[in-house]
């Protein structure tokens, strides 16, 4: 397949996220952001919970679609569009591509989450079921792609999805200049990376922290690492749960993230329920990954003005029946 030249542009900018905002101004009223005494009382720090669990298709990823969408040209839109996904990128391109009218093939594996499956294909895109992991979608979904002529979708390595996620720091941080720190929960790296580019500029003084479960740490050993590694990706939590570093996000998290934090899956569980009980908020696993870093790591945190992302509310059934295991 030829080189798609309008996705592997040049790296983001912030001048990126901001055309993307005025363009999603149309689409997505801002998210709401609030802090709950409690919860400040349970972290021992001053949180901000950045709430993109009530996004249109629950996680902060429309924001990138829809402006990888609005920024392709017809003819590009008239060849239809493959990606793959474990659930919220999938939904975000499934969404972005039926407001664009553009047709939308996802390939997700096979024990993707029931839930997500079912909201995509409500999106209207076809889904496939291929492969035990990510990379095994990947490979049917670049085949496809190839035989099909479609536009072939990195969920990591596109700009216009750094740039549109980029927006809710936007949001975040004119919000609250003074943040000490916002916690990022990272997959491939693409909301991170927004966190940097918009932090870079607008407050330089604020942390940005990105998070990965302990058991999917391929972009957290990327970022160590000054290259992109794969790892093995045995996280429950399907937000979180890549098995290689993206080269694009890398880049720019190279460029300006202040640390980069592992926490466990049990940490990611509790932080859920935190956020059930503290906050009136039903969270993903990788939605309640911020909240379990500032949990997990105290000292890194205490007394701070923090923002955590609560990225996604798709939460599994099997995740919604054990919130009510363990309570107190
Ligand atoms: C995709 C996703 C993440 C990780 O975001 P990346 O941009 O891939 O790093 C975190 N939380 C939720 C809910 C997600 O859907």
């Amino acid at each position: 397949m030829k080189a798609d030249h309008t996705l592997s542009a040049a790296d983001p900018t912030f001048a990126d996220v901001l055309a993307a905002r005025s363009f999603l101004a149309e689409h997505l009223p801002p998210t709401p952001m609030w802090s709950y005494p409690a919860l400040d009382a349970a972290t021992g720090a001053h949180v901000f919970v950045k709430h993109e669990n009530v996004q249109p298709v629950g996680a902060f990823k429309v924001r990138g679609g829809l402006t990888l969408l609005a920024g392709l040209s017809p003819a590009e839109r008239a060849r239809g569009l493959v990606t793959y996904s474990t659930g919220n990128h999938a939904q975000s391109i499934a969404y972005a591509c039926a407001a664009f009218d553009a047709s939308c093939t996802v390939v997700m594996p096979a024990e993707a989450n029931p839930a997500k499956v079912r909201a995509v294909r409500a999106f209207g895109a076809e889904v496939l079921l291929h492969g035990a992991n990510m990379a095994g979608a990947q490979a049917r979904a670049e085949a496809y792609a190839a035989a099909e002529g479609r536009l072939l979708v990195s969920p990591g390595d596109t700009a216009a999805l750094v740039a549109g996620v980029g927006t809710a720091y936007l949001e975040i941080l004119t919000a609250e200049p003074d943040l000490d720190a916002v916690v990022v929960p990272v997959g491939s790296g693409t909301g991170a990376a927004g966190a940097v580019l918009v932090a870079a500029e607008l407050a330089p003084g604020c942390r940005v922290i990105a998070v990965q479960s302990t058991a999917a740490p391929a972009a957290h050993d990327s970022w160590r690492a000054g290259a992109c590694v794969t790892r093995a990706n045995t996280t429950v939590v399907d937000g979180l749960a890549t098995g290689r570093g993206f080269e694009l996000p890398q880049r720019v998290l190279r460029s300006g993230l202040a640390d980069f934090l592992l926490v466990s899956d049990a940490d990611i569980a509790r932080a859920q329920r935190l956020l059930a009980t503290h906050a009136h908020t039903l969270a993903e696993g990788a939605g309640a990954a911020a909240l379990a870093a500032v949990l997990a790591h105290p000292t890194e945190f205490a007394g701070g003005r923090i923002a955590v992302v609560c990225s996604g509310g798709n939460a599994s059934s099997a995740e919604i029946a054990a919130l009510g295991r363990d309570a107190g």
